[in-house]
């Protein structure tokens, strides 16, 4: 697909309450925007955050050189890995991401409490992985009912940022809303600046992606973050891809900015290893916003769970007609 740039002057500047962002949507954006381009990338992030799940899973935890000499370059979803994985099958990072949208869906608006319970309801149907602080946090749900997990300075991993998608369609179109929620639903198992800003700002670009910016607007969206946290700077980049969100966000910006094209972009995220599920989530979520879904191979969208790929496809719509762009759906 072609990607066709829009007017600036759609977009009038607000002041953030964040840190130097500045876009809002005009009310009528639905009135001026291509409907089916824009569906196209909203389907295509979500799916493209479960192929990317797909794709990383068997090499999670490997080192780049480990991968080497494996595979020489992963550029398959061949399944394996420590998880034992058919080949297709998605981890937690797309699970997660499954219930935070359900619940939206299901409540037909905002609902933290609809989301920290799937939460819990999933945490016990004993998923094959689960990370330590998401465990903590919903455990801590499931005790005491709170939808806010303490401050913590252990709690700057990439656990919040990777299920945060489904919020940033939903908030499409509205800056101060996206911060709102993505900060509350990052609490229920992440209290840590670091993982918020991760979150806000991976949303911004999500935004950006889906309505057609350049990736020149979106790099200077990121300056604001880099500003205000200098540890996600990504340029020269350092090579680590750990669950540390500022590592994980860096090779996911690495390498979205550098690659021409979906498949680039993945293959390049996932040969990096460390945790490659979740960098594969994020940055598969990025680049199917950005490039839409013919730009996704068909043969990775052949190996995934079929029902998987229909059940995204479905609340991805569902997201973006709730969203304050007032967009239709099909
Ligand atoms: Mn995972
Ligand atoms: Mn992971």
């Amino acid at each position: 697909m072609r990607r066709k740039s829009f007017s600036a002057s759609l977009f009038t500047p607000h002041p953030s309450l964040f840190t130097g962002c500045a876009y809002c949507i005009l009310p009528r954006v639905a009135d001026h925007y291509d409907m089916q381009e824009i569906l196209s990338r909203v389907k295509a992030a979500f799916i493209g955050l479960a192929v990317g799940d797909a794709l990383g899973a068997p090499v999670e935890f490997l080192t780049a050189h480990e991968i080497k000499a494996k595979y020489g370059r992963l550029e398959e979803i061949v399944g394996g890995g420590w998880l034992r994985l058919k080949a297709g099958q998605v981890t937690d990072d797309t699970e997660m991401s499954l219930c935070v949208a359900r619940a939206i869906v299901a409540a037909g608006g905002w609902d933290l409490q609809g989301i920290a319970g799937r939460f819990a309801a999933w945490l016990k149907t004993k998923p094959i992985d689960v990370g330590d602080t998401c465990r903590k946090g919903i455990r801590n749900y499931m005790l005491k009912g709170e939808l806010e997990t303490p401050f913590n300075q252990w709690d700057a991993g990439n656990g919040a940022v990777m299920r945060l998608l489904p919020v940033a369609l939903f908030t499409m179109g509205d800056d101060a809303l996206l911060e709102k929620y993505a900060v509350a639903q990052a609490h229920l198992t992440h209290n840590h600046p670091l993982s918020d800003a991760a979150c806000v700002y991976f949303g911004r670009l999500v935004h950006l992606a889906v309505l057609g910016f350049s990736k020149a607007r979106m790099r200077r969206e990121l300056e604001g973050l880099i500003t205000e946290y200098p540890n996600f700077r990504f340029d020269p980049y350092r090579g680590l891809s750990t669950g540390y969100v500022v590592d994980t966000m860096q090779t996911v910006f690495h390498y979205f900015f550098k690659a021409r094209d979906f498949e680039e972009c993945l293959v390049g995220t996932v040969n990096q290893g460390g945790d490659a599920d979740t960098t594969g989530a994020i940055a598969g979520a990025l680049a199917g916003a950005y490039y839409g879904m013919e730009n996704i191979p068909k043969r990775w969208i052949r190996k995934m769970d079929r029902k998987v790929m229909e059940d995204v496809v479905t609340l991805a719509e569902r997201l973006i007609t709730m969203s304050p762009t007032g967009m239709k759906g099909r």
